[in-house]
């Protein structure tokens, strides 16, 4: 068995070079003698499972580090081998991406503390080196497919986390294929009796509208060779049965109402053909009205691009549409992993450091921006509750007048719009047009618009606001401004300013102490008292007593002690 998949691996992989392909075959000769005996819950040999992510991996053209760390991504975690002796046998950049993966897999906690925990790791994964994820998911992807062996109750329970954490992940990096994969695998055991109600719903319908389209697609081939565009593919994509579910959802369960049950693809050589291919289609045939979608001009937040339009065929049937380039259409399948599809040219090492700097690059900010503010939300629940929208919602676009394209959540305001433009926009708003109408704040923007904030000078953001903003920035900015008009009035009533309880935690070193407190003596605090606490920790607990007069001042007297060298954590309490 081994020696037939290993050579499935490396079919996919035969243009790598030869020492690519050795360090892979040594990968898998390590993870086959280590995993030797140990069997997965399928009864199969434990080497077909991270031969399987592997082979994922090497379909999508991803470097020979990646690959051979998925083989080798279950090694030091079932097993008596270590971190280091991947390191010794495989070197560096391998150790860490296994590293990396196994610790994605440990988790404290249960429950809602665990669904939290878990996202926060993969976030500075992401951000850290994204092959990580990408290995992670592959892991996942297999996990799902042999799920069947697993006892019902972890069934559930894997199950849900794929729909949870593993397809949203995937979809926000443009993977569209593995999201559809993922969640289709996940729907049976997570709603056994909808999934059941989706497929009976869906039969028939499916297998009338293939019959359509076998009929449309010789007439809309005809049409475009006609004016000679080269067709490099066409076929039929039927909507993968989650999304099928959650479309019904919002159509009262009205199959009649979804026209991409199944749509027409095709893939032409440049974007003028697109445009082009568009205009002929509509030419014979009518366009659902409000149904064309130009993601070229705009693409999706997630990167995705295409035309779609909805048309009116032969017999008065609703069809959908899409039309694509080549490299569309592999961004749109693979999304962020199209762009590291590792060729000969590159150097191993240019590799890793476009890696870096395209997880730090604008299509990714989003990453970042998660991660900053998650350090700062403690509660588990608030967290996930924010994640619920800011993550895992649908996204939409929408416009500032200069055609600059704003992503937010579905359902998000001109207040949210307002602070991703800029937090000082946001404070000053006053009131909003969109498309051109003057609306309420609270007014549900919809993808497309274009959103004008009129602001004013010396405005604060009201406290009602917080009642209807939707992102975590905009509610972030609000409760800040606002804490600090409260904490003003509080500072301000105290003769001297008002006691806070600075605590900072930080590497141990000569002079520590004394840098921390000339940063306090710089603001011309007179500090009441200082002390160190050990206990248990690696790293001292060092607790500053300040009278502070305003808030203004604690921000930056926090802010300049956590650039000071060696500090980890700054927190405070006002006594
Ligand atoms: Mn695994």
């Amino acid at each position: 068995m081994g020696t037939v998949t290993l050579a499935l691996l490396k079919e996919k992989i035969k243009s790598y070079n030869p020492s690519d392909l050795a360090i892979i075959e040594r990968a898998f000769h390590f993870a086959d003698k280590v995993h030797r005996g140990q069997k997965r819950k399928s009864g199969e040999p434990y080497i077909a499972h991270p031969l399987a992510a592997a082979i994922r991996l090497a379909e999508l053209k991803l470097d020979p580090a990646t690959i051979a760390a998925a083989l080798l991504h279950d090694t030091a975690e079932d097993t008596g081998v270590s971190i280091e002796d991947i390191r010794r046998e495989f070197g560096d950049d391998i150790a860490f991406l296994v590293d990396g993966v196994t610790k994605l897999g440990k988790l404290k906690y249960s429950g809602i503390e665990r669904m939290a925990e878990s996202l926060r790791k993969m976030f500075f994964a992401i951000a850290e080196d994204i092959r990580v994820v990408l290995i992670k998911l592959m892991d996942r992807l297999h996990n799902m497919e042999t799920l069947a062996a697993l006892p019902p109750e972890k069934q559930k329970r894997i199950a849900l986390e794929t729909l949870e954490i593993y397809a949203p992940l995937a979809s926000r990096l443009g993977f569209g294929d593995l999201k559809a994969a993922l969640e289709d695998l996940a729907f049976p055991y997570v709603y056994p009796e909808e999934h059941a109600m989706v497929m009976k719903l869906a039969q028939s319908e499916m297998s009338e509208r293939a019959n359509y389209i076998k009929r449309i697609q010789p007439l809309t081939e005809k049409y475009l060779r006609d004016e000679s565009i080269t067709i490099l593919d066409m076929h039929s994509r039927a909507k993968h049965q989650y999304s099928l579910w959650q479309k019904l959802l919002k159509h009262d369960m009205d199959i009649e109402k979804i026209h991409d049950l199944i749509a027409l693809r095709m893939i032409v050589p440049t974007i003028e053909d697109c445009y082009r291919a568009l205009g002929i289609i509509h030419a014979h045939w009518k366009p659902f009205p409000g149904l064309i979608k130009d993601y070229i001009a705009m693409p999706k937040p997630n990167g995705y691009k295409s035309l779609h339009t909805t048309i009116f065929g032969p017999d008065g049937e609703i069809i959908e549409i899409q039309i694509r380039t080549p490299e569309m259409h592999e961004e749109a399948e693979h999304g962020i992993a199209a762009h590291w599809a590792y060729s000969e040219q590159k150097k191993l090492k240019d590799y890793r450091k476009n890696i870096a700097s395209t997880a730090k690059d604008a299509e990714l900010s989003w990453v970042n921006q998660l991660r900053d503010w998650q350090n700062e939300v403690t509660d588990s629940s608030e967290f996930l509750e924010s994640l619920k929208i800011d993550f895992f919602k649908n996204r939409i676009f929408c416009l500032t007048p200069r055609g600059d394209a704003i992503d937010l959540p579905e359902g998000a305001t001109p207040v949210d719009f307002a602070y991703h433009v800029h937090s000082a926009i946001g404070n000053s708003a006053s009131g909003a047009r969109v498309n051109g109408k003057m609306v309420p704040l609270d007014h549900e923007l919809g993808n497309g618009d274009v959103v004008e904030v009129i602001t004013q000078k010396n405005k604060k953001p009201n406290p009602d606001w917080l009642n209807f903003v939707k992102t975590s920035m905009a509610r972030k900015h609000i409760a800040s401004v606002l804490r600090t008009a409260e904490r003003d009035k509080i500072f301000g009533q105290k003769q001297g300013g008002q006691l806070v309880e600075v605590r900072v935690i930080g590497k141990d070193r000569v002079g520590f102490l004394n840098d921390l407190t000339s940063v306090v003596a710089s603001f011309k605090i007179n500090m009441k008292g200082t002390r160190t606490e050990r206990g248990e920790r690696s790293h001292p607990l060092i607790i500053m007593n300040c009278p502070v007069k305003s808030d203004d001042e604690l921000k930056k007297l926090i802010t300049k002690l956590k650039s000071v060298k060696g500090v980890d954590e700054v927190s405070y309490r006002i006594i």
